[in-house]
């Protein structure tokens, strides 16, 4: 077991490790400090957040730094404010014993006459995200032309956001001389271009597996009437209850309004713009963060200081105009080691913006109808099941149950279930029920139907989220237990408790088989045909339905009928489409 003392420390930092409770070094850290504290190099590090590459670079620039000399030495240029802030945290409590070590944070959105005065009061260290860093160096109130190391830290992160431009001028100000430490967790190719430009020989080092970003996010569209984007959306939503996404608009009105509305329909929703106050937007954001807003609005520019690791799925409402920005919008779901789930609403002359970005990305997209009702009611109401099934009985009800008991005398277990489900149900039943098909015929012929022969098979199993699954590791894990190939398993639909994924129906027989009697940890793993009608060949009677425009939804949070839900303007049929 290596220690810290092993890495060449000094005893004032290794007095701040041993406060801070750090027992071992990290992989990093083993790999990284020793390096670092006696090579004079550049390094190009591929690590992930939570490996402890604060430290593995923040030891040797704290060791390395002249804390007696009262100019900038050392640049840390980081993608957010809050990972300016933290990173700016972490130094200080390693530097906690080094005498005299001031630690300045440059960041929007707080006062920059304060951070100047820090910075003349004499810090050695700046901590800074690129835009107010660009705009200090510009009115002279920072001056990085002699700094010896410059630490660029989620470089791919910084580069999602679109700061390409603004870190190549930052550099340009820099002496050729300093030494550059580059972490990302990825290595795309704009990354590797800045490390040629700016870098002599780095030295290497990847930690943990490499992972290259590109298919930890799936991407997926969507073709709807322009008019039924908002009704779409509100799907997407409804078929994945534990979403936690962000939902890209144009413009900041639209943003407004489409928060506004999911707001109105009782989502738990927020809106991010520019024409927000920077309090506001604070204010956004922490609920975000805390998960109190499920569906975040948000404009490409205010969606930039998002460094939220586990958001589900990013949904492009509309496309950019710019395909770069896609790649950046997709980038704020996959991240972090998870899987996520890039969603994006088209009609039907946008399809050409599809095949562009594909080519750009250099990834396929899947074409998916929006679910239909019966869809979004049986995933509503496994949800519901898995939700009571997992919740921890609070004993403060017992009081009450002597009470509630005598309410539901004589209901046996059966309809007392019936009648719990169905609270819940009539809720997206009658407002689905009078909904129509919202796919407005699909690009390519027999989209949607996602079998090779028409005839496709869809699953439930009880294994989702909280197993540790996403949707790609379900599908190697599916095919490996069900000896299938890549492509005679689709459709793979992770939610929190439980999943779907799709067969041919020349294999369902041999799911069932399969899986018959399995156990995972002890318990038992249920594989059923999911009723839902259409849920297996999905592509017959989607095109040509009559329109019905709506736009209202269930109300999520309220009981009863949606007051909203309107008359429809065109005879409906019977039930569910
Ligand atoms: P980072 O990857 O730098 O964001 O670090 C993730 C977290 O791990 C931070 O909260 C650090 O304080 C903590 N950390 C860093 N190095 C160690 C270590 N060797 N032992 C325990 N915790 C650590």
């Amino acid at each position: 077991m290596i220690s810290f003392q092993k890495l060449g420390l000094e005893p004032t930092l290794l007095q701040a490790i041993s406060d801070l409770g750090f027992k071992q070094p990290s992989e990093i850290q083993q790999k990284v400090i020793p390096m670092l504290l006696t090579e004079t190099t550049d390094l190009v590090a591929l690590a992930q957040t939570g490996t402890g590459k604060t430290a593995a670079f923040g030891f040797p620039l704290l060791q390395s730094i002249d804390a007696r000399s009262r100019s900038v030495q050392g640049l840390i240029l980081t993608p957010t404010r809050e990972l300016c802030l933290q990173i700016s945290n972490e130094l200080r409590l390693y530097a906690k014993y080094v005498k005299g070590l001031k630690i300045v944070s440059v960041y929007g959105g707080a006062s920059i006459s304060e951070q100047a005065k820090t910075i003349r009061s004499g810090a050695q260290i700046a901590v800074a995200t690129p835009g107010r860093l660009k705009d200090m160096i510009e009115r002279k109130l920072l001056d990085i032309s002699k700094i010896e190391y410059c630490i660029l830290d989620e470089a791919d992160e910084m580069l999602n956001m679109g700061f390409y431009d603004d870190i190549m001028n930052i550099l340009s100000y820099t002496p050729k001389n300093k030494l550059t430490w580059l972490f990302s967790a990825t290595m795309p190719s704009e990354v590797e271009a800045i490390a040629r430009k700016f870098m002599m020989n780095p030295a290497q080092i990847t930690v943990g597996a490499r992972n290259t970003g590109i298919d930890t996010v799936r991407h997926e569209y969507y073709v709807v009437g322009g008019r039924d984007r908002y009704e779409a959306l509100k799907r997407l939503a409804d078929a994945n209850p534990g979403i936690f996404s962000v939902v890209f608009c144009r413009t900041k009105r639209d943003t407004q309004k489409v928060a506004e509305k999911l707001i109105g329909d009782g989502y738990n929703a927020g809106a991010l713009h520019g024409d927000l106050s920077q309090n506001q937007r604070d204010l956004v954001m922490g609920a975000f963060r805390k998960n109190q807003i499920q569906l975040l609005v948000a404009t490409d520019v205010a969606a930039r200081g998002i460094d939220v690791d586990d958001i589900t799925h990013v949904i492009n409402y509309q496309l950019p105009d710019e395909i770069e920005t896609y790649t950046h919008r997709s980038g704020r779901t996959g991240r972090a080691g998870k899987s996520g789930v890039s969603m994006v609403i088209i009609t039907r002359s946008e399809h050409g913006k599809i095949k562009r970005i594909e080519k750009k990305i250099n990834q396929k997209f899947e074409e998916k109808p929006i679910p239909s009702g019966l869809e979004i009611c049986e995933i509503q109401l496994y949800h519901l099941a898995n939700r009571i099934k997992n919740t921890e009985i609070d004993e403060a009800i017992t009081g009450f149950l002597p009470a509630i008991a005598d309410v539901l005398e004589g209901l046996d277990r059966n309809e007392l279930i019936k009648k719990i489900f169905t609270v819940e149900f009539s809720r997206y039943y009658s407002y689905y029920q009078k909904k129509r098909e919202l796919n407005s015929g699909s690009v390519k012929s027999g989209a949607g139907d996602y079998s090779s022969n028409g005839d496709s098979v869809r699953f439930f199993i009880n294994l989702g989220e909280r197993d540790g699954f996403d949707w790609k590791s379900l599908k190697d894990f599916l095919k490996k237990k069900l000896n299938l190939e890549r492509d005679d398993l689709y459709k793979v639909d992770v939610k929190d408790s439980f999943s779907f994924f799709n067969t041919d129906s020349a294999f369902s027989g041999q799911v069932v088989e399969s899986l018959a009697s399995f156990k995972l940890d002890g318990r038992t793993i249920k594989v059923e045909i999911s009723n839902a009608p259409g849920s297996g060949r999905r592509s017959k009677g989607q095109k040509g339905r009559k329109r019905n425009y709506d736009a209202s939804g269930p109300k999520k949070r309220s009981r009863g009928k949606s007051k909203k839900s309107g008359r429809p303007k065109n005879k409906q049929k019977k039930g569910f489409y």
